[in-house]
């Protein structure tokens, strides 16, 4: 077999004894070939995301969708919506109401009910995309009106952060995010993943409430960009 297969199969097998029941493994597979994606699903790995729009309808006719279910995770142009709409089973990254309006609209020409998650700029930083924190709450309200899609949680990407401490209010910040809103049984929102950790910190989340980590490198080894 060969070597990045081997290191696929054991590093799954590790994630895999030590992810919690009721923790979702996605496997991020940004620029792993779909040989690659499809070894893992046989693997055991049920649910993949990709990034890039145009990479995935590369690689959608060779990955094993009888085994897989394909999230899009990255930022998404709202141009962009139609080739997708069909192709995955849930969008983690909605950051704009005319991003939810789109898919909306796409999802109900084609008779769909999307599944979406909000992305939350939880550290509040410029670079990143995602509504902030303390407009989550608002938005998701507005955005549950729309046809065609319903929500079912909320994504994060918590910025880096040497300090411990620090990053870890971070994720009790997002958690509370989470369970406020859950308890408050918003029509059309089905609150019930909560989006965060990849391979540096999904322990960390996973203490914190997450229930559902995004693993690239952890599984697939470094990426290989060309
Ligand atoms: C690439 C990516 C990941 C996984 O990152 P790793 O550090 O390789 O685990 C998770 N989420 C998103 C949105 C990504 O783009």
């Amino acid at each position: 077999m060969d070597e990045r297969k081997l290191l696929i199969k054991e590093n799954l097998k590790k994630i895999m004894a030590s992810l919690p029941d009721g923790v979702t493994l996605l496997g991020a597979s940004k620029t792993v070939p779909a040989e690659y994606i499809n070894f893992a699903a046989d693997c055991g790995l049920k649910v993949i995301g990709e990034n890039r729009v145009n990479e995935l309808l590369s690689k959608y006719d060779d990955i094993d969708k009888e085994k897989l279910e394909i999230h899009f995770i990255g930022q998404l142009q709202t141009n962009k919506v139609k080739y997708i709409i069909d192709k995955v089973s849930l969008i983690h990254s909605v950051d704009s109401l005319r991003l939810a309006e789109e898919i909306s609209r796409r999802a109900v020409a084609k008779g769909l009910l999307m599944p979406v998650l909000v992305e939350i700029n939880i550290g509040g930083e410029e670079s990143k995309g995602g509504i902030l924190p303390e407009e989550a709450e608002a938005f998701i309200k507005k955005i549950s009106l729309l046809e065609g899609i319903r929500v079912e949680g909320i994504m994060a990407i918590p910025p880096k952060c040497d300090e411990e401490h620090k990053n870890i209010e971070i994720y009790q910040k997002l958690s509370k995010i989470f369970i406020d809103i859950k308890a408050q049984n918003v029509d059309n929102v089905n609150m019930r993943i909560l989006s965060v950790g990849m391979s540096g910190d999904w322990e960390t989340a996973v203490e914190h409430g997450s229930n559902m980590v995004r693993i690239g490198s952890g599984i697939f080894g470094s990426r290989i960009y060309n």
